[in-house]
């Protein structure tokens, strides 16, 4: 079984830990940069991306995350997670981690649906429509060679990508009861 860490700094990661632990995996929270050694996956679960890139940097995470990715350990940014492992961001903050070759906007559902609900057909995940739990999401404005698109809304918008072992979703699987998408990011985090 691989050991999956949720970043316990900030954010939804009880939830992220729940829906881990529904799907067998070992579980671990991370605070600190040795907490990162014996994982091989990492979830930074939604929040605010502005305070969780802040305490990364407070807590001295940012090279040891970037250093696991690279070396092969799995990661998974829901939401503000996203915004945190992206190459580059269409807002002037946070200094996000570089990681995956996506560009993202914040916020990018605009005001008026800042918040709302829908069901996506996601490649790879087998069965029935994922609800999928939208709150003040960003959306990936480019993608990189290396990156997939699992799932897109309005034809043009992914709220799904793939790159390697890095997995980014715009919305919250951990706050509904489906745990495909974790069972998914389990099996990532174990592949060699
Ligand atoms: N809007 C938040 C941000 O920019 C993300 C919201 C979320 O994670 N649900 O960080």
């Amino acid at each position: 079984m691989p050991k999956i860490g949720v970043l316990a700094i900030q954010g939804d990661y009880q939830e992220h830990k729940n829906m881990l632990e529904g799907v067998g995996a070992v579980t671990k929270e991370i605070r600190l940069p040795n907490e990162l050694e014996d994982i091989d996956g990492l979830i930074i679960p939604g929040g605010e991306s502005t305070t969780i890139i802040q305490l990364i940097d407070i807590y001295e995470m940012r090279n040891p995350i970037i250093e696991r990715v690279t070396s092969g350990m799995a990661i998974w940014g829901t939401c503000a997670g996203m915004i945190s492992i992206a190459k580059t961001l269409k807002d002037k903050r946070p200094d996000p981690l570089h990681l995956m070759d996506i560009e993202v906007s914040r916020n990018a559902f605009g005001r008026q649906i800042d918040s709302f609900e829908t069901y996506l057909d996601i490649k790879n995940i087998e069965g029935p429509p994922v609800r999928g739990i939208f709150i003040r999401a960003p959306v990936v404005t480019n993608i990189g060679k290396g990156v997939e698109i699992l799932s897109e809304i309005e034809s043009g918008k992914p709220v799904m990508v793939l790159q390697d072992k890095m997995l980014a979703t715009s919305f919250h699987p951990e706050l509904t009861d489906d745990t495909r998408i974790h069972e998914f990011f389990k099996n990532l985090s174990s592949a060699k």
